[in-house]
């Protein structure tokens, strides 16, 4: 295992553990997976299936190949690999996915709710409005289809009756907008137990995707 390597696996652990802490999952819940260029060679970094997260260790961090076999690694991975590696072969600008259940995401995605442009601070590291994607079971792959053509340039999405995913070019950047969303998701909830609430202004969502897009280019998430 290169240092590199090593150094992001040990990254993976302790994201997964700011996930329990954040109250985003329970136990072994959601996956983490970074992608890795070196030289001519991608290879994706990935949380096995069912180790609780507080036994984890970066041994345990699986290394596949673009195809999704294991090239390094005892455990098996994730169950949701293939939507991990359908996002980096549709989004060359992303390097990192958190998958997580987060408690106001998935009460919206249970009511296959989006989240309209409503505050000024999400739209800059989700890039509009969020939508819930098409269902499709855990770990299948028209879930992964859906997943990859409803995210289409934006950085997060609602998974139906399931959690959220949340992507960035560093696993930094995919918590930060995995914390924004929540955020995001629970300002809709509680705002529409009174009404459905204002979106913003057709100009200011516009501009607000201009800084999404200079987010993006200046790898800022
Ligand atoms: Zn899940």
């Amino acid at each position: 295992m290169s240092e590199k390597i090593l150094e992001l696996k040990k990254e993976i652990v302790k994201t997964c553990l700011k996930l329990l802490e954040k109250d985003h999952v329970l136990g072994s819940a959601g996956n983490v997976s970074v992608r890795v260029r070196e030289e001519n060679e991608e290879h994706v970094l990935i949380t096995p299936s069912g180790v609780n997260y507080t036994m984890m260790e970066p041994k345990d961090v699986l290394t596949l190949n673009m195809e999704g076999q294991v090239i390094e690694g005892e455990r098996n991975p994730s169950v949701e690999k293939d939507l991990h590696l359908g996002i980096y072969k549709a989004r060359d600008d992303v390097d990192a996915i958190i998958h997580a259940h987060s408690i106001y995401s998935t009460v919206l995605s249970t009511l296959k709710l989006s989240i309209p442009p409503i505050i000024e601070e999400l739209i800059p590291y989700v890039g509009g409005e969020i939508t819930c994607a098409e269902y499709g079971e855990a770990g299948s792959e028209e879930l992964a289809q859906n997943v990859v053509e409803s995210l289409g340039e934006k950085n997060a999405i609602l998974l139906p009756n399931h959690g959220n995913l949340c992507c960035g070019s560093s696993l930094e950047g995919a918590f930060t907008v995995l914390e924004y969303l929540e955020r995001g998701a629970k300002i809709y909830y509680m705002a529409r137990i009174i009404k459905e609430p204002n979106v913003l202004p057709e100009d200011t969502v516009e501009f607000e995707k201009e800084v999404f897009e200079v987010f993006k280019e200046s790898k800022k998430i």
